[in-house]
């Protein structure tokens, strides 16, 4: 065997398929009883429901240039897109609206539209440039300098100095909840990178949904996988390295700490305490919903949307994003919603559809966050609660159970803080070696960090290539 692949995220069935590509024999090991880690989707309420347990809205998949690389729609995985790619509303029935176009965005925006032009325009524009700089280690040759000059003055900064270029409450909580998605207080430097990536990215690509859930991604990556001859083993854990199958590379869709674990003292001491020291960031409260007729927004606008943020205006989600850094857990959290059936009806029955939705809370929290998540969607879908009919809870302890990869309920596998952002999961020029010859990590630990786009593993699996072909 060439390559032996632990964890079948979609990092690892990245790497995978990238051996496979370059005619290596590989073998799959993943510890839960199904493929997919965080892309699976399952039945949580009602029969028939289609709910993504992990990821929902994808606007790093469509943009991956692996997944753009890979014949994947040949095995099955299909794109589809909402009419709006997010709504953020505000009390008294206003709302942000996110289009993919640039220019319907702008459009709605009124006075803030020909800032917002101005700042995600030339973005947008070099979107397939700037993937292919920023998805991967931060620290290479530029082949695009343009396009990073563009990026990093908005990258670079706070989200709340950027978010002063608007005027009005929509477009400035439009932003923050994009800007949210960085799990950093907003104040701080380069938290503006997270909007930089996400606008860039939609205004291009679009904020899609994979038809039929989002397993359908990990789905796809295995079948092409196997059809080049690989191999998957699921329901095995590997808890150290000595119990691998021979095998000249292998790469790891684990977490560094868990990492240092299964090496133990294989691991040269410097990159076992670099790995020990590696920090996580806060949790996830996740609530699936069974919403009869879905779920009555005040501004209808919100019910074309794939993606919703609630927490109101900048400031307050710039509030509660500091208060679970700080270990408090907000009266008012953050909360996602993605409404996956608006762009896929294959996920609901007759009128009763899927709502996904989960809560930004410290990390490790153990409380229920349940009635707070029902209660900002109340706040602005008045009448929620009355259309529930089925509905699936998975505390940051579940998540953490239910992947080993979410340490405290993190499910972006590290916290974003700058030098994390820089360096992950460790300060050096190839952050994949583990310092174990032959041996890689892969996961959202390392570069470009979390999401849905295989990139770490692609990049991973490079760095197998080349010992391979030493
Ligand atoms: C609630 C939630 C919402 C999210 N929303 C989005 C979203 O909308 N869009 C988006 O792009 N991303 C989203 N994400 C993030 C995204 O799911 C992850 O960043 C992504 O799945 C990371 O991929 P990965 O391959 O690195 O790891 P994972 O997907 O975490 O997969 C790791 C796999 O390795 C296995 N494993 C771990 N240790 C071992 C071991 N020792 N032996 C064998 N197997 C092992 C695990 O069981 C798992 O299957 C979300 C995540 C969560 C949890």
């Amino acid at each position: 065997m060439d390559a032996v692949v632990v964890g079948a995220g979609p990092n690892g069935l990245a790497a995978a398929a990238t051996l496979v590509r370059a005619g290596r024999s590989v073998h799959i090991i993943e510890a839960a009883d199904e493929i997919g880690g965080g892309t699976r989707t399952a039945e949580l309420t009602v029969p028939g429901l289609l709910h993504d347990l992990c990821s929902a809205v994808h606007p790093f998949g469509v943009a991956s240039p692996l997944f753009a690389d890979l014949p994947l729609a040949d095995h099955g995985l299909q794109w589809c897109h909402a009419p709006l790619d997010v709504a953020h509303p505000l009390d008294g029935g206003r709302a942000g609206l996110l289009a993919q176009s640039l220019a319907d965005t702008a459009q709605a925006m009124g006075e803030d539209g020909t800032r917002w032009i101005s700042t995600f325009g030339p973005l947008s524009q070099r979107a397939p440039e700037l993937a292919s700089e920023i998805l991967g280690p931060i620290v290479h040759i530029p082949r695009h300098p343009e396009a990073l000059a563009r990026f990093a003055p908005v990258a670079l900064r706070s989200a709340a100095a950027v978010a002063r270029r608007w005027r009005t409450p929509e477009v400035r909580g439009l932003y923050a909840g994009v800007a949210a998605h960085i799990y950093r207080p907003l104040g701080q430097p380069l938290t503006g990178s997270a909007g930089a990536m996400f606008f860039a990215m939609g205004h291009h690509y679009g904020w899609p949904v994979a038809r039929g859930g989002s397993r359908a991604i990990t789905d796809a990556l295995a079948s092409y996988a196997m059809a080049g001859g690989a191999t998957i083993e699921t329901g095995r854990e590997v808890s150290d390295l000595a119990d691998m199958p021979a095998h000249r590379v292998a790469l790891f869709d684990v977490g560094p700490r868990a990492f240092a674990r299964i090496a133990g003292n294989r691991l040269p001491g410097r990159v076992r305490r670099a790995y020990e020291r590696y920090r996580y960031g806060p949790g996830a409260f996740k609530v699936d919903l069974a919403v009869e007729g879905g779920l009555p927004w005040s501004n209808p606008e919100v019910a074309r949307a794939g993606t919703v943020h609630l927490g109101g205006t900048f400031e307050e989600v710039a509030a509660s994003e500091a208060m679970i850094q700080r270990g408090a857990m907000p009266h008012r959290p953050f909360v996602l919603v993605a409404q996956q059936y608006v762009a896929d009806p294959t996920r609901s029955v007759g009128d009763t559809h899927p709502v996904w939705a989960y809560a930004h809370v410290p990390a490790g929290w153990t409380g229920d966050a349940t009635e707070a998540i029902l209660d900002q969607i109340e706040r602005f879908a008045p009448g929620t609660r009355e259309r529930i009919v089925g509905m699936a809870v998975l505390s940051t302890t579940d998540l953490s159970r239910h992947n080993p990869n979410y340490v405290g309920g993190d499910v972006a596998t590290g916290a974003n803080d700058p030098l994390q952002l820089l360096f992950r999961p460790r300060v050096g020029l190839h952050p994949y070696d583990t310092g174990i010859a032959g041996t890689y990590l892969c996961s959202a630990a390392t570069p470009p960090g979390a999401g849905v786009h295989g990139m770490g593993g692609y990049h991973a699996a490079r760095r197998a290539l080349a010992h391979l072909e030493r």
